[in-house]
């Protein structure tokens, strides 16, 4: 399998040389040249795979038809040291919760750092360790975060030969929860750097440094963003364990053939959306992919109007779900390749010219786009802040289950697109304990703390405290470098 660019670019790459690259060439993203298909009897080989040998010898199945410059026995070996019950608290890795008959959750979010991001960057933490190795080389990863995504990484990191991260976060805008989870690593291959400033302050410090070539190059600076391809595949997985789970559930020993599933995927950067969109196009029988967004309603206005428009900062609005708060949607490029039928130079024209200079595009009447619901399966919604409380009571009294407030705007919005027959499985992207202060807000307690986290707020903290400025920050990872 050779890998292009959604800006056609003419090189075609293996999947090692873009593991460890971020954007391609001309700033498009790395998409496979064709998604191998998955025919009724491979399915059906796939559901015996999992229910006998396990979630790390379904995702090898998945990953092999896409890797094939990592030789088998090592890809299965680092498939299974990933997805284990030790690293993500049960055999089933993504179990699914039945909620009311046709309608369920799946759990990913049980991994180290309490978010689905986990499911992805522990992978990406082991194959980034076995590729370098083979290589010789090292890796120097920058990142900024606003919460899940630094802990992810640097919780999949820790330890590993050949990498260190360093990780910038806004100063005291995290929740004391993921603040205690990254602050309290005390691995030498991490680094906490909190910047006096915003998100946006972060994100601008590590495109700087990334657009200092030179400093790049000595310093061997990469990213875990999650544009990464390799991300999005580890994530394809898990609509394949859930399609298993939820027909399994609802049709007994009954023949499944043709049984179709929706999945509605609490959405920002179009990231875990988009590997169920991978995950149809290989054959998944996914009769819709229903894309939930909060106030930040980028998505769900491009799916009812066509018109994608990028926010400015100061109309990105700070949520209860902070994960999906979002100006621009980094993936979603992806899908509107195959939308557009992969015509890469109308890529390059909507994203790179339209966007830098208008800040938008429309589709609306585009004939591809009027199509996009009936070939793509796509439809959206929209929840905010009082429907998430609303959605977190509801679910509490009526089933007893607590959800954290990015799985209730998935659950709010999946009820609006329920179908008789058709099973909605809503993904489950972070536990409560990570949004304490809203779940109290909306059920007067707080939520259960996994006995690993009992007191991680009064643990030793490592993290320096730096000016929003990228040459202080270059100067910081130039003396952690040896
Ligand atoms: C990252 C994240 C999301 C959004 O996922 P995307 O892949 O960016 O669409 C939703 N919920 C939680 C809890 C997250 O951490």
């Amino acid at each position: 399998m050779k890998y292009l660019s959604t800006r056609g670019h003419a090189d075609r790459k293996q999947f090692c040389e873009i593991l460890l690259e971020g954007l391609a060439p001309d700033g498009g993203l790395y998409l496979p040249e064709t998604y191998p298909q998955v025919d009724a009897a491979t399915l059906e080989k796939w559901r015996a795979v999992y229910r006998d040998s396990g979630y790390a010898d379904l995702a090898f199945e998945v990953l092999s038809l896409y890797i094939d410059d990592i030789p088998a026995a090592d890809l299965k070996a680092l498939c299974r040291k990933t997805y284990t019950e030790a690293v993500f608290g049960t055999p089933a890795i993504v179990p699914l919760r039945q909620l009311e008959p046709g309608l369920y959750l799946e759990a990913l979010s049980n991994g180290p750092t309490l978010a689905f991001k986990d499911m992805a960057m522990q992978l990406l933490g082991n194959l980034f360790e076995y590729e370098l190795a083979r290589r010789g080389e090292e890796l120097n990863i920058l990142g900024a975060t606003s919460g899940d995504t630094g802990s992810a990484a640097e919780y999949a990191m820790r330890g590993k030969k050949g990498v260190r991260v360093f990780m910038t976060s806004p100063q005291g805008r995290m929740s004391p929860f993921q603040q205690a989870q990254m602050f309290s690593l005390q691995d030498a291959n991490i680094h906490n750097i909190a910047i006096e400033g915003v998100f946006d302050d972060c994100q601008d410090i590590v495109k700087a440094v990334s657009n200092d070539l030179d400093f790049k190059r000595k310093y061997k600076i990469g990213t875990v963003n999650s544009i990464n391809w390799a991300r999005l595949l580890a994530q394809v997985v898990y609509y394949f364990a859930g399609y298993f789970q939820a027909t399994q559930a609802s049709t007994g020993s009954a023949r499944t053939e043709g049984q179709k599933v929706r999945f509605t995927v609490p959405s920002g950067n179009f990231g875990n959306v988009c590997a169920g969109h991978v995950a149809r196009m290989m054959g998944l029988p996914i009769d819709k992919l229903v894309v939930a967004t909060n106030e930040n309603d980028v998505l769900d206005e491009f799916f009812r109007t066509g018109v994608y428009r990028v926010r400015a900062s100061a109309d990105t609005h700070e949520t209860s779900s902070p994960s999906m708060d979002i100006s621009k949607a980094s993936n979603f490029e992806r899908f509107v390749f195959d939308l557009l039928g992969r015509d890469a130079a109308r890529v390059a024209d909507l994203f790179g010219a339209q966007l830098s200079t208008q800040g938008r595009f429309d589709l609306s009447g585009d004939t591809t786009f009027q199509s996009a619901a009936r070939h793509y399966g796509f439809a959206s919604g929209k929840s905010t802040h009082a429907d998430r409380l609303q959605t977190i009571r509801d679910t509490f009294a009526r089933f007893g289950t607590m959800i954290d407030t990015h799985t209730a705007d998935g659950l709010k919005v999946a009820r609006e697109h329920l179908s008789a027959g058709v099973p909605m499985i809503v993904l489950e992207t972070a536990l409560p304990i990570k949004f304490a202060a809203t779940i109290e807000e909306a059920l007067g307690q707080l939520p259960p703390r996994p006995a690993r986290f009992e007191g991680i707020e009064a643990l030793p903290k490592r993290v320096q405290l730096m000016p929003a400025d990228a040459a202080a920050v270059k100067a910081y990872i130039a003396s952690h470098v040896d």
